[in-house]
């Protein structure tokens, strides 16, 4: 039995017949005996939506209430996602960042985690629930709700994963890994079986944005192993860990 982290970007998440593919997925994975913990992002195009609500609002938005707006497309997933997991007789909860906590420090609009419980979530597993996390929200020492940043979902799945000591974080997404190049640019791109966390800290650094540059960071320093692969195929991804050399 392994206890793996699977993180669902909003491209996973466009409508609810996606939504409902990748309960599906997570139900096949409880059914092989996995231990799961899910990580939602908000649904595609939620965030820019909010962005853009808050432009409209006024010329400059005060972080933390940004912070508010911003974070509410997760928690639409993260409820529709154990509902979607109970209809089909797996127990699953979810969980928004505040209430785990996921505490960050104050930078609103680009918070640091500070620290990640991960008692309710070990008493979940323990009870045979699956825990849904919101991605990219947390809580900072004030009780203020805030983000990490755009792409901040990886990150949690990261933090999650080293908080309650899993076997790998997968990061699922709507390609099936890591390629030489952007696979929706360059044709002739070729699907990575495995890189390592320096290179793939450069690939991000260069704008690939496959995966969120501090959720690298962080499973590198921690040794956390990453899987990136497709929401859509059963084809296993590309694995991102140490160098092998
Ligand atoms: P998600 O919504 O799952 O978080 P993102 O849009 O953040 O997905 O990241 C996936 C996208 O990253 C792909 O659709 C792809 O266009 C882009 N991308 C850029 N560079 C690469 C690369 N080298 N390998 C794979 N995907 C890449
Ligand atoms: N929903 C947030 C964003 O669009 C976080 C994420 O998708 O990881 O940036
Ligand atoms: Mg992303």
């Amino acid at each position: 039995m392994a206890r793996i982290v699977k993180k669902f970007g909003g491209t996973s998440l466009g409508d609810m017949e996606r939504m409902r593919q990748v309960a599906r997925k997570i139900a096949e994975s409880i059914t092989m005996g996995d231990q799961v913990v899910v990580v939602v992002s908000a649904m595609a195009g939620m965030t820019d939506h909010l962005d853009d609500l808050c432009q409209k609002a006024v010329r400059k938005c005060n972080l933390q209430e940004y912070d508010v707006v911003m974070s509410a497309g997760e928690q639409i997933s993260a409820g529709l996602m154990a509902i979607l997991l109970s209809d089909m007789g797996i127990k699953a909860k979810s969980w928004l960042g505040w209430q785990i906590p996921i505490t960050t420090d104050d930078a609103h609009g680009q918070a640091r985690i500070k620290d990640v419980a991960a008692r309710l979530l070990i008493t979940d597993l323990e009870q045979g629930i699956v825990p849904v996390i919101a991605g990219y929200q947390g809580v900072d020492e004030t009780g203020r709700v805030s983000t990490l940043g755009r792409g901040g979902s990886d990150l949690t799945a990261v933090a999650v994963a080293a908080a309650i000591k899993a076997d790998r974080c997968d990061i699922y997404t709507d390609v099936p890994g890591v390629y030489s190049d952007d696979p929706r640019q360059v044709s002739s791109a070729r699907k990575l079986p495995e890189i390592s966390y320096d290179e793939m800290l450069e690939k991000a650094s260069r704008g690939a944005r496959v995966l969120n540059l501090a959720a690298i960071e962080l499973a590198r320093d921690l040794k956390i192993p990453l899987q990136v692969l497709s929401s859509f195929e059963q084809k296993t991804g590309t694995m991102v860990g140490p160098d092998a050399s």
